[in-house]
């Protein structure tokens, strides 16, 4: 037999993949599922681990993305899906395969931006591994980190009424890679045409979607924001995929639906002004996009007014009976069905 993997998606193997281990410690609380696993190591904390893979020109096109700023991201991603969990990330292990192509120079440079979140976060780089490769650059990093065991905030454990939070903005990182590649092809453009005179991009007056796609932040100051307001997320994901089909996980995990409203999704300006120039609507970028790394979480009504008043959280819906699905309120008033983009990987 041969069948494509393009016929289940990247989470249909997953699932696949899923259903074929098998667990043989004790101590293994949460295998393959959510953002990260979850090992019983002590009597009051959870040990949280988490990898990421990131391939060039899958993830990453080095013509436009500064390695400092990958080597940040790279970093960035795995301490969101700490966050997920509630959790505060510790250590990393980075491992890397390069081809001929790179110098030192280029590799202090990813060390660089390495560094940079190490500290920020206040996370120790204690191991890796280092491999040639026939093409280009992956870059491999697992994280760790804890969690108290009552606070630890999984996918599958959102209720009926409970309130669905995002945090910060959605849909600019997707904007922001819009940019890059539109001035990359027009940079391919030039080249073909003027060797003379310098390509000089034009991303004036979008800054700020070029940080959110080159330079995402892990949401750590919301977990630390949760643990000084007593609040307990009832459940969390991180949206690397989209918030539609993060909204998806929660619910389908939770065996719940959920009714969003159109004009509560938090959308930054530049947004707006990026979706007339594309053709895109804003709302396609923050629930298909992907890529913002903020926070969807779900809180029960007691925890409702802790974070009413947060600049950063937005309460954007509210959850269902699984009989009603997943759906989104426009400003019309009209009921639209949810679709989770982000289950097509492989196509
Ligand atoms: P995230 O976007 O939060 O990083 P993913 O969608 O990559 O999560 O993965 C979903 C779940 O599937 C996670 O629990 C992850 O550890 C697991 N997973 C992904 N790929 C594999 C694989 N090749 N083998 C085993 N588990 C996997
Ligand atoms: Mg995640």
């Amino acid at each position: 037999m041969k069948t494509p993997i393009s016929s289940i998606g990247e989470f249909g193997l997953i699932k696949r993949i899923a259903e074929k281990v098998n667990l043989y410690n004790k101590n293994t609380i949460k295998g393959i599922g959510d953002d990260t696993a979850v090992i019983d190591i002590s009597d009051n904390k959870y040990l949280l681990f988490t990898t990421d893979l990131l391939i060039e020109g899958i993830h990453f096109n080095l013509v436009y993305t500064p390695l400092k700023h990958l080597g940040y991201k790279a970093v960035a991603v795995n301490l969101s899906d700490i966050a997920a969990m509630n959790g505060q990330p510790t250590h990393i292990l980075v491992s890397i395969a390069l081809s001929s192509k790179f110098t030192i120079e280029l590799i202090d440079e990813l060390y660089e931006g390495i560094k940079i979140a190490c500290n920020k976060y206040n996370v120790d780089l204690v191991g890796g591994d280092t491999s040639s490769s026939i093409t280009g650059m992956m870059i491999s990093i697992s994280a760790i980190g804890f969690v108290d065991k009552n606070k630890i905030t999984y996918r599958n454990t959102a209720k009926v009424n409970d309130f669905i939070c995002v945090t910060g903005d959605l849909g600019a990182a997707f904007f922001g890679l819009k940019f890059l590649e539109r001035e990359y092809i027009l940079y391919e453009e030039f080249l073909k045409e003027n060797k003379e005179k310098e390509f000089q991009p034009d991303f004036k007056g979008y800054e700020y979607l070029l940080k959110r796609q080159l330079k995402p932040e892990p949401r750590l100051d919301i977990i630390r924001f949760f643990y000084d307001n007593d609040i307990q997320p009832t459940s969390m994901i991180d949206i690397s995929d989209g918030l539609s089909s993060e909204l998806h996980h929660i619910c389908f995990q939770s065996g719940v639906g959920c009714r969003i409203y159109q004009h509560k999704i938090p959308i930054a300006e530049e947004v707006y002004k990026a979706s007339e120039e594309f053709n895109i609507a804003p709302e396609t970028a923050a629930l298909n996009g992907g890529e913002d790394y903020e926070l969807l979480f779900t809180i029960s009504e007691k925890d409702l007014h802790k974070v009413l008043y947060s600049k950063d959280i937005s309460v954007i819906g509210q959850i269902c009976p699984n009989t009603e699905g997943l759906h989104m309120i426009t400003q019309q008033g009209n009921k639209i069905e949810l679709l989770a983009q982000g289950w097509i990987h492989f196509k």
